[in-house]
């Protein structure tokens, strides 16, 4: 018999009304009352283990609890017996905590994290198939060494791209450019297609203070001033198309990166890549000549994350992070 560890975190998933304000308060079901609401069928022959690692709304969780989260994983996975991990979330922060843990944790085996847009006490809730999908997922061979993957709405998303499209709809996640990975229909995980590299860190120290700020036209510079003034270690600039920024940023971003702090460009766009195809104040190609770092197809959330964990990981050769070939 298969065997599958759910990890519970919190979010509307496990949500119930305030009986005050008649709003949902995330986070208040533990992960057992979770399973027992769920009532997984009896033809689903796994067997499954629970545990609460914390409950609390998405945006309440820090990278410590992250790194509690990475650290049970690390635990129930180095069991013979475990074939996968299913971690439920609050939506509105698990592109994420997914990405994170696909880049910290290197294991084959597969971890899931799902969440729902309405309670299980709603109707039509999405709670309880987000999670019977999720453990089936978490129990497929063909989810190997594919890193960590989100399953929404009957599809399988790769943390790398998934993204939260929708504020409140059931079909709440996409994978903008590439797509997702498969589908679970009628109780089988169909695996259409899997990523060619693996991302793996070693964090060998705190996880440094990185920010992002948006570029937007005729923005002037003076979040990059206050976060200069700061002790960030890295920034993510969110430009516009290939990515270009507005010509008031230019000077103070390059004291950005005079004074040691990594800067990286991506674009706000939900598909294609940063490049240097013009040459002007602002273009990417000018940011790149100054030492900024192209954060080729990388949404901004995601290339935080990147910086961080790769600087965390004392990677040596930082400014190669973002390109395919590095793997
Ligand atoms: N606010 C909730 C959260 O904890 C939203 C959700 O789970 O859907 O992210």
């Amino acid at each position: 018999m298969k065997k599958v560890v759910v990890l519970s975190t919190g979010g509307t998933i496990a949500s119930k009304k305030n009986s005050d304000s008649g709003l949902l308060e995330s986070g208040v079901i533990n992960g057992d009352e979770l399973l027992e609401l769920c009532d997984i069928p009896s033809d689903i022959d796994i067997d499954i283990e629970v545990e609460s690692v914390f409950q609390k709304a998405s945006m309440h969780i820090t990278y410590e609890d992250l790194l509690l989260l990475k650290q049970k994983i690390d635990q129930h996975l180095s069991k013979p017996e475990v074939n996968g991990i299913v971690i439920t979330h609050g939506t509105d922060t698990i592109e994420e905590t997914s990405y994170f843990l696909n880049l910290v944790t290197n294991h084959a085996k597969p971890i899931v994290v799902t969440g729902s847009q309405r309670a299980p006490d709603e109707v039509g809730t999405d709670s309880f198939s987000n999670i019977k999908h999720s453990i089936l997922a978490a129990c497929s061979d063909d989810l190997y060494d594919v890193g960590v993957v989100v399953v929404f709405n009957e599809r399988i998303f790769h943390s790398k791209y998934v993204k939260k499209e929708h504020a409140s709809n059931i079909q709440g996640f996409n994978s903008f450019g590439f797509g997702y990975l498969g589908i679970i229909d009628n109780g089988y995980v169909h695996v259409h297609q899997k990523p060619i590299t693996n991302e793996y860190f070693e964090i060998k120290k705190d996880l440094p203070e990185v920010d992002i700020i948006k570029c937007y036209m005729d923005a002037d510079a003076k979040y990059i001033r206050t976060a200069r003034d700061s002790n960030i270690k890295g920034l993510i600039l969110e430009g516009v198309g290939r990515g270009q920024v507005a010509p008031a940023m230019v000077n103070e971003i390059i004291r950005c990166v005079e004074k040691g702090i990594k800067v990286v460009v991506t674009t706000s766009a939900e598909e294609g890549e940063v490049y240097t195809t013009y040459d002007y104040l602002g273009s990417a190609y000018d940011l790149f000549k100054n030492g900024v770092i192209l954060g080729r197809d990388y949404d901004s959330k995601k290339a935080r994350i990147k910086l961080m964990v790769g600087l965390a990981s004392e990677y040596p050769n930082i400014e190669r992070i973002y390109d395919p070939s590095f793997y």
